[in-house]
């Protein structure tokens, strides 16, 4: 992937922008981190970690073009999307949002006591949050794979911002045109990480409520257009995965 910004949405007003690959050359997992921008007020979406914080803050910044950063989006409580939270509460005066049941646990990363007030939860349901006028809809995600997950939806653009759900590994490409051949890059993860196929057919059914023109994930490349994104939502549906596969005894290592 190249180190670049690219424009996944442009209707002046209101942007939405990927950051790819801003920890390459890393042993750590590659990530993307996303920005939507509204107005004068920002978004940005599993900011990352220590190793990218500093490149992905100056970015951000040149991005809002002088728009405030508003809020931190965290998907989950994993080290690729929390670890700098402290950082970035205390060089914005964005709010963060994380599953209720992970407020408790990121302080751990070390968040200073004079902005531990700014990191929001999120209820199971899900909410809306409003950003300079325009309405983001936070879409409950759970067992997929976290616990506590959610997604953000896009109505303006249509992107539905889908965290570690879709991700990939070790594809060299930014967008997904070959279905088929990109499924070596996510099956492994997927039955893994993700907890359940009944978590994936409760998503299935509400992102099916959506319209989605683009599943951007996390980590890899992102499925652009209705039939792209159908193929995935219908591949998500019906995979076996994580407790799943889990049904033979456990061999007690010796
Ligand atoms: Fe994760």
């Amino acid at each position: 992937m190249s180190n670049q910004f690219i424009s996944l949405f442009n209707a002046g007003t209101h942007r939405n922008i990927l950051l790819p690959d801003f920890g390459a050359g890393s042993v750590a997992v590659q990530a993307n981190q996303h920005l939507i921008i509204h107005g004068n007020e920002g978004m940005i979406l599993d900011p990352g970690g220590h190793k990218v914080y500093s490149r992905v803050l100056a970015a951000t910044s040149q991005q809002l073009q002088g728009a405030k950063l508003k809020y931190l989006f965290f998907s989950h409580q994993d080290p690729d999307i929390v670890a700098a939270a402290n950082g970035w509460l205390m060089t914005t005066d964005a709010e963060g949002y994380i599953s209720s049941l992970w407020t408790r646990f990121v302080p751990h990363f070390g968040i200073d006591h004079l902005v531990i007030d700014r990191l929001k939860p999120i209820p199971d349901e899900g909410m809306v949050l409003m950003l300079g006028g325009a309405k983001l809809i936070i879409l409950p995600a759970h067992f997929l794979h976290s616990p506590g997950n959610f997604h953000v939806y896009d109505p303006t653009s249509r992107i539905l911002y889908s965290g570690d759900l879709g991700a990939s590994i070790g594809a060299d490409y930014d967008e997904v045109t070959d279905f088929d051949a990109h499924l070596k890059h996510m099956e492994g993860f997927h039955r893994r990480y993700m907890s359940a196929n009944v978590a994936m057919r409760r998503w299935a059914a509400a992102a099916r409520k959506l319209d989605i023109e683009m599943i951007a994930p996390q980590h890899g490349a992102l499925f652009r257009g209705r039939a792209m994104v159908e193929r995935f939502i219908a591949w998500a549906e019906a995979l076996p995965c994580g407790v799943d596969l889990f049904t033979d005894p456990i061999v007690i290592p010796e």
